[in-house]
């Protein structure tokens, strides 16, 4: 791993993180922000294992193949807790709610001494996903954890979160890759040029979002159904909007995903009508993207990106779902 961590760019969050653990100069704490699949979490469990491999490359470089190491990156480690939203069966639920319950058993186990590894670590995914009391619970375990704790935490954006518990955090803004870097790392993967080009632009220069475009069909062919919805709501009547809405806000999560691939398209449109130099992220559907930015002004566009964004934070925040949907497609432009 002497080479950036093993990690697809964020260079600077790996050197940064790097000259702490080597150092022995560690926080207490870590933010690591950005939109999903851009590699927060996989960041989150280098560090883990910089911290705690038994067989270092060098100082702050773990060696991937101890028996630490591998149990980090799989997420079982005996002194690694994962906290985040699960659904009604215990299982990872994107678009779920933490709960306080979740967050008093990892302060429990915090409190004790490691049982094989240097560090204890509690890594909290999405925390934008805790509620109110969840949220302040973590505060104090914060406020109180010993010095063989690191928290680690997920999220989209700082302002998500209590600005209490992002103030106690060394924060790490993750940016998107250059869509070069993620094409290059998709060759190198096998996948052929074609669709190299294509997936690195879709993915919007998130690798992990990459990765999954290529490992699971099902990924892509989604994206593909909800683009032909946007096209087919477009022109469509009150009541076909009201229905789509009904079904869309079923499932909080499906919404959310559908809310982003849409955003992605619509910011594509806003570009192209203000004839922006930056490339398209959704190429497979260039003709579409210039035939609506024909026919609509930039403040148009503008407000659609704007609704599509400020539904996301809306649902973040707990607000009725079916009446956010509504009220979004019939905002929209008839085109
Ligand atoms: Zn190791």
């Amino acid at each position: 791993m002497t080479d950036n961590w093993n990690m697809l760019g964020h260079e600077w969050a790996v050197d940064m993180l790097h000259q702490h653990a080597a150092r022995g100069d560690v926080r207490h704490a870590y933010l690591f922000c950005g939109p999903p699949g851009l590699g927060r979490r996989t960041l989150a469990l280098r560090l883990a294992q910089a911290l705690n491999c038994t067989k270092p490359i060098a100082a702050g470089i773990p060696c991937g193949h101890c028996r630490d190491c591998k149990q980090i990156e799989s997420m079982q480690h005996p002194d690694m807790n994962v906290i985040q939203a699960m659904d009604a069966d215990g299982l990872p639920k994107e678009g779920g709610t933490l709960k306080v319950d979740q967050v008093r058993e990892v302060q429990h186990s915090l409190s004790l001494k490691p049982y094989q590894a240097k560090y204890r670590v509690a890594l909290f995914l999405r925390f934008q996903e805790a509620n109110d009391n969840a949220a302040n619970a973590l505060l104090k375990t914060l406020e109180e954890a010993p010095a063989h704790a690191i928290l680690l935490l997920t999220a989209d954006t700082p302002e998500q979160l209590l600005p209490t518990i992002v103030s106690r955090c060394e924060i790490l803004r993750l940016r998107a890759l250059p869509v070069s870097a993620i094409e290059s790392d998709l060759l190198e993967r096998g996948v052929d040029e074609e669709r190299a080009r294509l997936l690195a632009h879709i993915s919007g220069g998130r690798p992990g979002y990459a990765r999954r475009l290529v490992d699971d069909a099902t990924v892509l062919e989604r994206r593909e159904e909800r683009l032909n919805d946007l096209q087919t709501l477009l022109p469509a009547p009150r009541v076909e909007k009201f229905a789509y809405a009904d079904k869309l806000s079923k499932d909080k999560d499906v919404m959310r995903q559908t809310i982003l691939i849409w955003l992605s398209y619509w910011r594509d449109v806003m570009l192209r009508v203000a004839q922006a130099a930056t490339p398209l992220v959704n190429i497979d559907r260039n003709m579409e993207i210039e035939f609506l930015a024909g026919r609509l002004n930039l403040s148009t566009a503008r407000r659609v990106v704007g609704d599509l964004e400020s539904t996301l934070e809306k649902m973040d925040k707990n607000v009725n779902s079916r009446l956010l949907a509504e009220v979004l497609l019939l905002d929209w432009p008839k085109v």
